[in-house]
């Protein structure tokens, strides 16, 4: 069997045109405001995808760009007064940042209506006892893409490997939201295959290239491969794309399929803050 390959780009493209549609039926432009620390290549390229997303759909974007010396304290200062600029409604603040600031100190200030990466205590504690709030972003767009396919969830076998706080963990709770039954594995799990080959869909996040190979996928499984490592220009997932493909019914591949996702729901979580902002 050859996997069919859930496309995240084209899913993102119809996003985006939906976004563009509703925006241009707004009086007000949302906005969203990026904060970048430093010149960490990566993030630039986020960053700058960012901007050419918000360009596309007609979200007004503002794009600070801060020197690596910056202080926590100035930081924490910019954050507050995005927070009462009325021409943003989403701030998020790209990580990693520099050792020196600590990132927890930089989420907690933002305001948790601007949250749209979801990543402040008051958002990621609604979502773990389902009340709303911002959903993160990588975990909504893995969803996504498993709904849009029509993959069922519910009472499947769901394994996710991984469990830091912005991906894997977010990613189970979702699976669990939708009913199906969850494993999570992680750096210390024993024997990883024992669990991954049980998994009707199988969702990677952990950023080690060729961790999953088709001897560790059941067959006909879906897979959804989140990491993401750069050698060059080149990015990488943790799945074996090559052998899995042959075995699996579904995958998501790196690059193009979870990646363009996350940037989707950001111009989606941007929207939602607008609402709840102007319209209350
Ligand atoms: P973290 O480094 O925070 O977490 C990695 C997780 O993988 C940890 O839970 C770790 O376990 C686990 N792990 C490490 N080694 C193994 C192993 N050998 N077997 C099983 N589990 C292991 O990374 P993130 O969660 O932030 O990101 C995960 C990946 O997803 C990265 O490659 C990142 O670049 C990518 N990513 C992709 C996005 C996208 O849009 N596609 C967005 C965000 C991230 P432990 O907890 O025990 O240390």
């Amino acid at each position: 069997m050859t996997a069919t390959i859930i496309d995240g780009k084209k899913t993102a493209e119809k996003i985006r045109s939906e976004i563009k549609e509703y925006v241009s039926g707004l009086k007000k432009k949302p906005g969203l405001a990026v904060i970048q620390v430093g010149k960490n290549p990566a993030s630039t390229s986020y960053v700058n995808l960012k901007e050419k997303d918000c360009k596309e759909v007609g979200i007004y974007s503002k794009i600070i760009r801060l020197v690596e010396e910056i202080s926590e304290e100035e930081l924490v200062e910019k954050i507050i007064e995005l927070n009462k600029d009325n021409s943003i409604h989403g701030i998020l603040v790209q990580l990693p940042l520099p050792k020196h600031v600590n990132e927890e100190v930089a989420i907690d200030m933002i305001n948790p209506l601007k949250d749209v990466d979801g990543f402040h205590p008051v958002n990621a504690g609604n979502f773990f006892i389902g009340k709303a709030g911002f959903v993160p972003c990588t975990p909504k767009g893995v969803i996504r893409l498993l709904k849009e396919y029509d993959i069922p969830i519910e009472g499947k076998n769901a394994v996710v490997v991984g469990r830091s706080n912005i991906v894997g963990k977010p990613i189970a709770m979702l699976l669990m939201m939708n009913n199906a039954t969850v494993t999570i594995c992680h750096s210390k799990t024993k024997n990883l295959a024992e669990y991954t080959k049980n998994a009707d869909i199988l969702v990677v996040a952990v950023g080690k290239p060729g961790l999953i190979k088709a001897e560790m996928v059941k067959e006909d499984a879906a897979i959804i491969d989140v990491g993401i490592t750069r050698t060059g220009n080149l990015l990488k997932g943790d799945v074996d794309f090559d052998s899995v493909s042959k075995k699996a019914s579904y995958i998501a591949p790196v690059p193009g399929g979870v990646g363009p996702m996350t940037r989707a729901m950001l111009l989606e979580n941007t929207i939602e803050a607008y609402n709840n902002i102007e319209r209350g």
